[in-house]
């Protein structure tokens, strides 16, 4: 939970806090909403790629529609790298895996949208910059 953090004054970043990374996409109150097909898709491409490279205890979207949320304890520069290499890959490979009615609740919500794409660009910047100047990201607090 972030509830102590000013979301006003929050940019897009990588906010690291014990195992857990705000990966913040979106810029709230001031940036148009990630829509469900974005996070849905987002969610099943880099909750795949990140098992295939780190330990992710978890990953999946904000109820707020302005980020994700990564768990992992892995050591936090294997996380960025992890997360830089699963964003490049998926920006090439253009595709959404598990995209069938047996193996997800909703699968008309998956498509490799340019909003996706989009996302996918910023996300994979914002882990090259962490990983570039570590401590780059710092949350804002009320
Ligand atoms: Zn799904």
């Amino acid at each position: 939970m972030t509830f102590t953090v000013d979301h006003t004054r929050l940019k897009k970043g990588i906010y690291k806090d014990d195992i857990t990374y705000d990966l913040r996409t979106v810029v709230p109150y001031v940036e148009p909403l990630m829509s469900n097909v974005c996070m849905h898709s987002i969610e099943h491409i880099l909750a795949v790629k990140l098992n295939e490279k780190i330990n992710k205890i978890y990953f999946g979207p904000m109820g707020c529609q302005t980020g994700f949320y990564l768990l992992s304890d892995n050591p936090e520069e294997e996380v960025y790298k992890a997360l830089y290499e699963a964003c490049v890959e998926a920006l090439e490979e253009k595709t959404v895996p598990f995209k069938s009615r047996a193996e997800c609740g909703n699968y008309f919500s998956l498509d490799f949208s340019d909003e996706v794409k989009e996302k996918l660009e910023i996300l994979r910047d914002l882990a090259k910059e962490a990983l570039e100047n570590p401590g780059c990201f710092v949350y804002p607090i009320i």
